[in-house]
């Protein structure tokens, strides 16, 4: 069995629809995880924005809108009237679901009802086309098994546990259509695997089925060495290894969700990028093949903020760092970089949900600073951290740019440095020009 995601791009026009459908169309058993079209997702969430101000003008205005593309889109992609009047009716139940809610209080569970509608539209439509098509496929709905906690993390064995005997009951079918992004948490209610997690639900369904292997087509030839939104000349990379992906992944390469790579490496099934504009390139191939040495790749994460804790008391003490990491793991508010000093220990967080409760809670173990936008920029590449030289090259390219955290030797194949936003673009050229 294998898993192909394709992102919002991919989906997002009748004549997309159609050359995904080409590329699915193979024979081949397969799970296909689907985005929202492009753009849907933001006006969704950009109507939830209007309905949490009272501002239903503002919503109808965005849903008309978003409903009369929908129209147009079944009028390109379905050819017969039978059909097209089958994708309105199911088109048209929806925006009449999320034009209700206007009657409802808001509240988080509705946003995520609201914008989990993307999935829900385009995977019905691009199954449809295939039913008009005559190609036989089957719409799974994926809150039927992708299944979270209180938390909004997936529960792999129960996903496992789901999917497979809803598979079992399709025993000759080859093609399966579902959604990404969306799935059911324990109070029954929809839940999203946060922006881009369709990525992640493809992982995890192929982990969960043990896929032979999990193909993420998106609209680029796989991970480039840097963010070709910044820099010029990037170029893709043939290889990497889980956890050099899974690096890249989670420090700001938008192509992958950052917890796409964790259920592949569990599972160990290769993770294939591949770009539907030119399904004959190479692409990216993610697996737990180590490969190459030197530096392969830049990322940057946007959105950090620095936590500085100053204690004299730190001296000579042990304890202390617990002390901090207890107040962390109670707000449930991950770290990403550290560094220490004797007397202060520098650390990053991106969940600022309950900043103002973790500094009032540090204040108690010494002087506490924080500092918004900053900006991490990971580097990664096989042994970087033991081979001579790459720390050097490094920071000759930040000459210029003051840099506020440097970490190196957590693991062989990354170094990450932490900036003022503001110097990020400067940073990630400097770098590329330096060390590509
Ligand atoms: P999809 O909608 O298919 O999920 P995304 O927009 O989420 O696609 O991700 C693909 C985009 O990620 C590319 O168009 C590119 O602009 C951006 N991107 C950022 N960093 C990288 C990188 N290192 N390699 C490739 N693409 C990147
Ligand atoms: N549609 C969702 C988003 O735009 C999920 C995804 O595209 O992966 O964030
Ligand atoms: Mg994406």
């Amino acid at each position: 069995m294998k898993i192909s995601k394709f992102g919002g791009t991919s989906v997002g026009t009748p004549e997309r629809i159609k050359n995904v459908s080409l590329l699915i169309n193979d024979g081949t058993k397969r799970i296909v995880v689907c985005s929202a079209m492009s753009q849907t997702t933001n006006s969704l969430f950009e109507i939830c924005d209007y309905y949490s101000k009272d501002n239903f003008d503002g919503a109808h205005t965005v849903i008309s809108n978003l409903e009369k593309k929908y129209v147009e889109v079944i009028n390109e992609l379905i050819e017969t009237e039978h059909f097209r009047e089958k994708a309105k009716e199911i088109i048209l139940a929806e925006f009449k679901e999320i034009r209700n809610f206007a009657n409802k209080p808001f509240s988080i569970a509705v946003e995520k009802s609201i914008v989990a509608r993307g999935e829900i539209l385009s995977t019905n439509l691009i199954q449809l086309y295939h039913e008009e098509q005559n190609i036989p496929s089957v719409l799974l709905n994926a809150l039927d098994f992708m299944y979270v906690d209180n938390d909004s993390e997936p529960i792999l064995s129960e996903i496992e546990t789901r999917l497979s005997a809803i598979l079992a009951q399709y025993p000759s079918t080859t093609l399966f259509i579902t959604q990404g992004f969306i799935c059911i948490n324990p109070r029954n209610e929809i839940d999203n695997l946060k922006r881009g997690g369709s990525d992640y639900s493809a992982s995890l369904i192929g982990a969960a089925v043990q896929a032979s292997v999990v193909e993420i087509w998106t609209d680029i030839d796989g991970v480039h060495n840097n963010d070709p939104r910044i820099v010029q000349n990037t170029k893709p990379i043939a290889e990497l290894s889980f956890d050099e992906a899974a690096e890249l992944a989670y420090f700001g390469a938008k192509i992958l969700h950052p917890s796409t790579v964790l259920p592949a490496k569990l599972k160990n099934i290769p993770v294939l990028l591949k770009n539907t504009i030119n399904p004959t390139g190479k692409g990216t191939l993610i697996s737990n093949k180590i490969s190459g040495t030197g530096i392969k790749a830049i990322a940057a994460k946007d959105s950090v903020t620095v936590i500085k804790i100053k204690s004299g008391r730190m001296l000579l003490a042990y304890g202390f760092l617990r002390k901090v990491f207890e107040i962390f793991e109670k707000y449930k508010t991950p770290i990403d970089v550290i560094t220490t000093s004797e007397v202060a220990i520098s650390l990053t967080i991106d969940k600022e949900d309950y900043l103002a409760q973790i500094v009032d809670e540090l204040k108690v173990l010494g002087a506490v600073e924080v500092d918004k936008n900053q900006t991490i920029v990971c580097i990664v590449g096989n042994m970087i951290a033991e081979e001579k030289g790459h720390a050097l090259e490094v920071m000759q390219a930040l000459d210029n740019i003051s840099v506020r955290m440097i970490s190196y030797g957590g693991s062989r194949h990354n170094m990450s440095i932490v900036i003022d936003s503001n110097n990020k673009e400067k940073a990630l050229r400097s770098l590329h020009k330096n060390l590509f």
